[in-house]
């Protein structure tokens, strides 16, 4: 997903393995939003479980069989 950084205003991605694994740990630790770390800046921008939700709909299934080879 592409974000726009609220500081320094450049546009940078998130992966969805990075994406996925701020769910998780959003999960994990009851949080609503995601500190994502501008790479130009370095500061911090808070982006909201909703929009993750939205850019990786496919969190949350266990099995990833992407990966997996015969
Ligand atoms: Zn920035």
């Amino acid at each position: 997903m592409h974000v726009r950084c609220s500081h320094c205003g450049i546009p940078f991605t998130l992966s969805k393995e990075t994406i996925h694994t701020a769910l998780t740990e959003m999960e994990a630790q009851q949080l609503k939003h995601y500190d994502a770390r501008c790479p130009q800046c370095r500061k911090v921008n808070r982006i909201s479980q909703t929009l993750l939700l939205r850019a990786a709909p496919d969190w949350g299934k266990e099995e990833e069989p992407s990966q997996t080879k015969p």
